[in-house]
């Protein structure tokens, strides 16, 4: 499973519609400051289905629209499609090919949208909940939490590396039923 695509439009500083295409491998995002890097890493959280306003670097959810420039007005909406390579079958899904679609209006309503069919945040977090992406997977890493961890207890930095090795839900799942 890799990530293929990221197609931005109307979010944040993308406010006509821009496709980056991934390769397999590294992908380096370069480019003067306030550029637009991190509203790309933002994007991919966003889509994956981040509530926190603060996670997108942002005061309220609104934030991630479009707000315009001196020669552009702003936007009413912002949308985010992410396709995924699912050859290897990581994604339940019987699509070789799944594509993310998330979509805001001012009004602060979302869409999302699996290969173009509308569904709810519920139907992608379980799309995704044993692929190791998706929310709280540490798929994406800030530049604040790596001084947070660097900086944590040994045995917050063990919850970390074990959440992100996926080990965790195990180890929650063997308590319960030491304790029954
Ligand atoms: P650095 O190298 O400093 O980390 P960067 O390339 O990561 O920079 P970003 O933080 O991605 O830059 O982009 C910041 C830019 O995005 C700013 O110019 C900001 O005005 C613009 N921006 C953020 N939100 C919006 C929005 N809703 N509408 C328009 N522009 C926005
Ligand atoms: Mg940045």
């Amino acid at each position: 499973m890799h990530l293929k695509s990221l197609t931005v439009k109307g979010f944040k500083s993308f406010a006509s519609a821009t496709t980056l295409r991934l390769e397999p491998g590294i992908t380096c995002v370069v480019g003067p400051n306030g550029s637009g890097k991190s509203n790309v890493v933002d994007a991919i959280a966003w889509v994956l289905g981040e509530q926190g306003a603060k996670a997108l670097r942002g005061g309220k959810m609104e934030d991630v629209i479009f707000a315009g420039t001196s020669g552009r007005a702003p936007l009413g909406r912002a949308e985010v499609t992410l396709t995924i390579d699912n050859n290897d079958g990581a994604l339940p899904i019987e699509y070789t090919e799944v594509s993310i679609t998330r979509r805001m209006f001012r009004d602060g309503a979302s869409e999302y949208e699996i290969n173009g069919n509308q569904c709810r945040l519920l139907d992608i977090q379980e799309l995704l909940s044993d692929s190791g992406i998706g929310r709280e997977m540490h798929i994406i890493v800030g530049q604040g939490r790596l001084d947070a961890m660097l900086h944590a207890k040994p045995e917050d930095r063990r919850a970390f590396i074990e959440e992100a090795a996926g080990v965790l839900k195990h180890r929650k799942r063997k308590e319960k039923a030491i304790r029954k």
